[in-house]
This record gives structure tokens, sequence and C-alpha cells, in this order.
């Protein structure tokens, strides 16, 4: 018989117990169904996630009937290096892949957010004013003077022909002359312009920065009108760019022309066509051996550019770039540039990590950039996909941190005296843009997003999570494996407590525009959801398996959360819904509760064993003041010894014949294996856990026993099913228990760990006496300046 069967059967043989039915989970009166019940905590999410189809499956992979539109771009762009204007024309090529009938298309036009009459800037509310730093005050004062937004020139069809076509804020709906039939194709052309912003006045994911030298570096991104998505579960996602929600966008090949001054060095999302009229035959030379390079190489080195700085050539240079299957192109360009780059080996093919950046960002980027490039793919694609396209390019500029399909914009520099920190003090914007952590987890984050959502398509406008959140979880795992004990901002779950108990929080699944605590709801709460997941819940080895099939299955596809959810349960085997429920679509923290622990012995029936069992016990009664008092108060049976009769001298804890005789044909009514379990000898504990923060969590313990030795194990969340709010779990012990902790490794997020220790331990704290700083007084001040005069 194993030890399982056992205590099985010894479970069952104490049911009597009413403690014991709490151990079992049951609870021992229904629960009202409010937010503690068990049943609300565990119930299916069929209700809240949309019906599948056969375009997206119960399982959360993409069905059949799956579809997306394709829509490819020739785009010529030229850049105006004295009025920071651009200026250029393109083709679109839309394939309506949906079986729908279309009569319109939408494009988005995200400069007309920079429109002093744009819905963004009308439906600003007022900044908190107590609190408006410069920086806040000169971007509301330049949003209003700025003449942004696109210039559309002109809208035609292939042919020339003009189109109708009506602006609305951000977005522009083209009438089709003739409808576009499903599986047919619309050729669309205009010719567009805009101010480019002041990106180191305006936070805009785009713009220039004008250095002390005159030059400037130009970081371009959402600078071509750009086909709406249109989806399956949505229909056109035209949301409006307000500034929060960002891209959701289809795929196809872009052709991209840069027109920039010919001293300019320019990068952008795709491979160089035309490298032997831009680059020299020097460059060139570099740039070949750079792919096969261990380490960063440098294609224009420091002096390099450092020279170029002091050009101001009036001839051009036209850039040609190709990328094929991206959602977007974007690119920067210099005269600035320090360019450097090395291979990754990604899926047997040899990836380009670049970085371009100024002399002012050395030290820091010459030595981390390209190689935080070459770590993020190499760490990304363990836990989804081998990296598809040609190239991966971190920059540095006005930006302090965006993700385009192969490129991205970071900030973090040195000061002028080339010295840095280390990691951000207290999260503060100065000393993150000047640090050495800020820049490898911002470059980490950035090229990161080439997975999420640059490939695994998410619709951003409505769920930042999906792409921040995931791409949090992954920079997570690849900054930890940069460094031993790297200073990671978020991930652990213990950095998560202070947001959970903070009254500003909406739900994860929170539309992009109305989240509060963008930051922490969008990026730190679901990446330490996943990582609770994954060491606490799943495990790593079901965990990886099943992430990594949600970023295989939606490669190069739109998924939604509901193909998140379902994906994840579908390849690991595990009913997450719960965890859905509550991390994703809750606002409750963890915070359980050891209330007590109950010390349960096992009644053998055997008298010899029991009357004298309870002899002790009653003996152990402490004297109640009443009985201490009248103790020798006098009673009346003193008075009359008559009145005291048989009973007053029974002694109940006497093993009598008739007890013995008893027990004896208990025993033989017994079978076998129940006889045995009754000299069976085990320690029995009930220990009693509230819920005091709302959120059902699997509870990590370790138990320590009279010998000192401790044992840790996980109890399943789903201990919580039948009543959120209370519950008890039954340990069975070979010796005494001493001491009980829960959450010991800090893997739950719990909020509060001073309830967490059986028995009860006082928290240690350091706290410092101080003295307020007093400012000196006038007076004092005066006569110290008397003083100090000679
Ligand atoms: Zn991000």
């Amino acid at each position: 018989m194993s030890s399982m069967s056992r205590d099985a059967l010894l479970v069952s043989l104490l049911l009597g117990f009413t403690t014991l039915a709490l151990a079992q989970g049951r609870p021992a009166a229904a629960p009202s169904p409010g937010a503690g019940s068990g049943a609300r905590a565990f119930e299916q999410l069929e209700q809240l996630l949309p019906t599948p189809s056969e375009a997206r499956l119960a399982s959360g992979a993409p069905g059949p009937q799956y579809w997306q539109q394709q829509v490819d771009y020739d785009i010529k762009v030229r850049l105006d290096d004295e009025r920071q204007r651009l200026e250029g024309s393109e083709t679109i090529s839309y394939t309506n892949r949906s079986p729908h009938t279309l009569s319109y298309l939408w494009l988005q036009l995200d400069q007309n957010r920079f429109k002093p009459d744009s819905l963004s800037v009308r439906s600003a509310a007022a900044p908190s004013l107590s609190e408006l730093p410069y920086t806040g005050l000169a971007q509301t004062l330049e949003l209003e003077n700025f003449k942004g937004g696109f210039d559309i020139a002109t809208v035609t069809d292939g042919s020339g022909a003009p189109l109708q076509h009506v602006i609305v804020d951000t977005m522009m709906r083209i009438d089709l002359p003739q409808p576009l039939v499903p599986g047919g194709k619309s050729t669309i052309a205009i010719k567009f312009a805009f101010n480019i912003i002041d990106g180191t006045r305006i936070r805009a994911r785009t713009g220039y920065e004008r250095f002390k030298d005159g030059n400037y570096i130009y970081e371009i991104a959402q600078f071509y009108p750009r086909a709406v998505a249109y989806l399956d579960y949505q229909g056109w996602q035209h949301k409006p760019y307000l500034g929060s929600g960002e891209f959701t966008l289809q795929f196809g090949n872009f052709e991209l022309a840069i027109d920039a001054p010919a001293d300019h060095v320019v990068a952008a999302s795709g491979t160089l066509q035309n490298a032997a009229s831009v680059l020299s035959p020097l460059q060139r030379e570099r740039l070949t051996r750079a792919r096969g390079a261990a380490k960063p190489q440098y294609i224009v080195t420091p002096q390099e550019a450092a020279q170029a700085e002091k050009n101001r050539l009036t001839q051009r240079k036209t850039w040609r770039f190709q990328a094929n299957n991206v959602r977007d192109v974007a690119f920067a360009s210099s005269r600035k540039f320090i360019w450097d780059a090395m291979g990754v080996a990604s899926g047997g093919r040899r990836v380009l990590a670049m970085s371009f950046f100024p002399n002012e960002g050395d030290p820091l980027w010459s030595q981390y950039s390209t190689q935080a490039v070459a770590h993020t793919i190499e760490a990304y694609s363990r836990y989804t996909f081998d990296y598809p396209y040609p190239v991966a390019i971190s920059v540095n500029g006005p930006v302090g941190g965006m993700e385009y399909p192969m490129i991205c914009f970071n900030q973090p520099r040195p000061y002028e005296d080339k010295t840095y920190w280390a990691s951000p003090v207290n999260n503060r914007d100065r000393t993150w843009e000047r640090s050495k952590y800020g820049l490898i987890s911002v470059v980490i984050h950035e090229v990161g997003h080439n997975y999420f959502p640059m490939i695994v398509n998410s619709d951003e406008r409505q769920w930042t999570w999906m792409d921040e959140g995931l791409n949090t979880f992954l920079q997570f795992l690849a900054e930890q494996s940069w460094e031993r004990n790297y200073p990671s901002r978020r991930g652990e779950p213990k950095d998560i407590v202070q947001y959970m108990l903070s009254s500003e929080q909406v739900p994860i699944m929170t539309n992009s525009e109305s989240i509060l605590q963008f930051g922490n709801n969008s990026y730190a709460k679901p990446a330490t959801a996943l990582n609770i997941l994954r060491e606490s819940i799943l495990g790593r080895e079901l965990f990886d398996f099943a992430f990594k099939e949600y970023a295989r299955r939606w490669k190069f596809k739109h998924p939604t959360p509901a193909d998140f959810f379902r994906t994840m349960e579908d390849a690991s085997g595990v009913d997450l819904d719960w965890f859905w429920r509550g991390w994703f679509y809750g606002t409750g923290h963890v915070d359980v509760a050891i209330d007590k622990v109950l010390e349960l012995e096992l009644d053998t029936r055997d008298p010899k064993v029991e009357k004298p069992r309870m002899k002790v016990f009653r003996e152990q009664q402490p004297e109640t003041v009443t009985m201490a008092r009248n103790a020798s108060a006098p009673v009346r049976t003193e008075q009359f010894p008559e009145l005291l009769d048989y009973y007053n001298k029974y002694d109940e804890f006497q093993v009598t014949p008739y007890d013995e005789d008893k027990y004896r044909k208990f025993i033989e009514g017994l079978e076998e294996q129940d006889r045995e379990l009754l000299k069976y000898g085990k320690k029995l504990y009930v220990v009693e856990f509230s819920n005091r923060g709302g959120l059902v969590t699997p509870l990590p313990l370790k138990i320590t026993y009279q010998s000192g030795k401790s044992v840790e194990q996980t109890i399943p969340a789903e201990l919580w099913r039948y009543n959120a709010q209370k519950v008890g779990k039954l340990l069975i012990a070979d010796e005494p228990i001493v001491s009980i902790e829960l959450d010991p490794h800090l893997a739950i997020a719990d909020a509060d760990t001073s309830n967490n220790r059986y028995p009860p331990q006082p928290e240690k704290t350091r706290f410092q006496l101080f003295k307020m700083d007093e400012e000196t007084n006038p007076m004092k001040r005066e006569s110290d300046a008397k003083k100090a005069t000679p």
C-alpha cells in the first residue's frame, strides 16, 4: 500500500471532524455568491470571451477561415534639413483578402494628431498644475503653436484620376469608384507633406533633435498615410489616434526611397538596396566584415562622424530600402551618426544587429547598444521563433524609446562629461536618460517589440498589454540572462505590490486610451502575471511550450486576447480561466494570511490510550477565577457528607473490563487495513488561510519540522474553488511541525507578508531617527551675514 492511498484512507476515516470538512476544501456553509464566492472566481470565461469561429478557433489558433488584408507600399520621401519638413508620395496596393466587398478604404493620418485642432489636442484634460514640470508646460505650449498635420496634395487612383476622400481627424476615408470585391486589388496614389515635430519638446514617438552644432538627428515614423486595419473581429479599426493607444496595422511589402542630404547616414526598416551608390567602398567592406563578426564593428567610426558634423553638403543622395512582410516602416537620418554592426545567428541565417548614434551617445552606445540588440534576438528567439528579418537597428535621438519593424529609437545617453548612472535612481526620467541599465533595458525592450507586436501583430489601439505586457515579460527574461542580478525594474512579483494596492487601478483588459498608470497597468502587471504563471502555476516547461505555441500560431497574424488566453490553456492543458479572470479582468491584489493552525490527533478508540490522554487534557484545563476564589469556601457536601454518592468516587478515566471488551469487539469488526491505520502514528494539521486581497492564488509553503528538516510545496489555486475567502489545508506529517511560512520566495506578489507565518513573528524593520533640516530664520541669516562681513 502506498503512503498516498494510506493518507487518503486516513482522511476518509477522519471526516467526522468539522475542521476536516474545511480541510477538504468544502465550505462549512454554502458561500454567498458574492466576491468571495469560489464558484465566481473559478467561473469559466465563456461569457466574457467572443464566441469561437472557424476564423478564430476555440483552441485559440487561427482557423481555416482566418483571413487578413495585404497592403503593399511604394514610398518616396524627401527630407528637408533646412525646414525640418518631409515631402513625399506613395502608391498603395490594397489587396482585399476578406470575404467582404468594400466600397471605401480608411487610411490613418497619424500626423494629424499634431494639428492644433486635433481631437487629441482638444480633448486633452488639464495637467495637474501643482506638479506640472517645465517639460509638460513646454509641450502644451508647443502643441498649441506647432503647424503640424498632413498636407494632402492629391489622392488619385492608379491611373491618376482623383478619388473622393474625407478626413476625419487622424483618419481618411477614400471612396472607391468601383467597390473592391473579395480577392480584388485597388491602387491609390497620394502626395503628402508635413512639418516634422520637435521630438525633444513633444513626446511623439517621432521627431527631430537639434544639436548645439546646428546639426539634426531625424527619427521619422507615422510619416505616410497608411491603411487602417480591417479585421474579422472589429471591421475597420479606426479609433482616433489620441496619443496613448498605439497602432493597428496590416502586413505588406514596402519599397522605401529616402532622398536626404548627401552627407547624411540613413537607417531604415529593411534591406539597403543601393549600397554601391550611398556607401563608400570602405564602408561596404566594413559592413561585409561586420556581418561575420562576433563583436560590434564600426561602419562609420566616431572620428568620421565627428568630421562629418562639420559638413553642410548641398548635394543629395537617395537611399533605397526594401522591407517584406512588415506592418510599417520608419527611418532615421543624420550626418552625426556613428554606425556599428555585428552578425547574429538566427535560424540558420545571419541577422545584422546595428546601431546609429552621435558622439554624444558615447561611451555608452559603442559599448552596449549593438550588443543589446544581438542579445535580444538570441534571448527572444528562445521563447518564440527565429528572427525573420535581415536587420535589427537601435538609433539614438530625440525619442525616448519607440519600436518599429527592424528599427527602434532609444534615448539614454551619458552626461556631457561622459559620466553616467548605473541604473535609474527611483525611476526618475533624468537619471533613466543617463544610465547604463536604462540603455540596455530600453534597447532590449524596443528591439523585443519586433516579436510583439511587429510580427505577432496584435491590436495596439485597443489592447496595450498584448504587446507591452508580453514584451516586458520577455524583456525581464532577457535582462536576467544579460548579467547576474540584473536590476530589472519590472517582472519580480514583489515589485508590483504597491501598484496592486493603489486605488488608481483599472483592469488590464481596459482600452488603451482609458488606462490610468499606463506603465504599471500595461507593462508591469501583465509581465508580472506571466512571470507568476510561469514560475508558480504552470512551471517553466509547460509555460514555455504554451507561450511558444501562441507566438508560433500568431506569427504574421492578428491575435486577440481570447486567442492568447485560449492558446495558453489549449497547449498547457491547464484551466487558467481563474487566473485570467483575477489578473486581467480584475483589480484585486494578492494577500493571503495564515489565520491559524489546528493540530489534530487520531482517536485510536483504544481505552488504554485514549482515557489517559483525556485525563491529561482535563487536568490541563485552566482553573477559572471563580473556581480559584471558591477553593477554600465552605460547601454543603462538606457539611453533609451523606450527600456524596457512587458518582462522586467514580473515575471516568479508569479503564474498565467493559471498555476493553468493547474495544476488542470494535477491532475484530475492522478490516485488516483499517486496523493498521489506527496504529498510524502521523501528525495531522489543518492550516486555515484567509484571502484578504481578493485574488485567488497558489500557496507556496515552507514547512519546518521539529528535527529541523524542512520541505516546500505549492498548493494549487484550485484550493479556493469552493470558497475564495477562507479555506483550510490538511497537512500530514511524520513529526511535529514547528513552523509554516507562506510565500517564502516572494513568488506570488503577496501584499502583506507580516501575516504569512505560523507561529506569527514580529516584522523586522529598520527606522532612522531624523531631524528636520530647519531653514534659518531671517534674523539669524542677517546676523550671520554681518558676522561674515569683515
Ligand atoms: Zn513597449
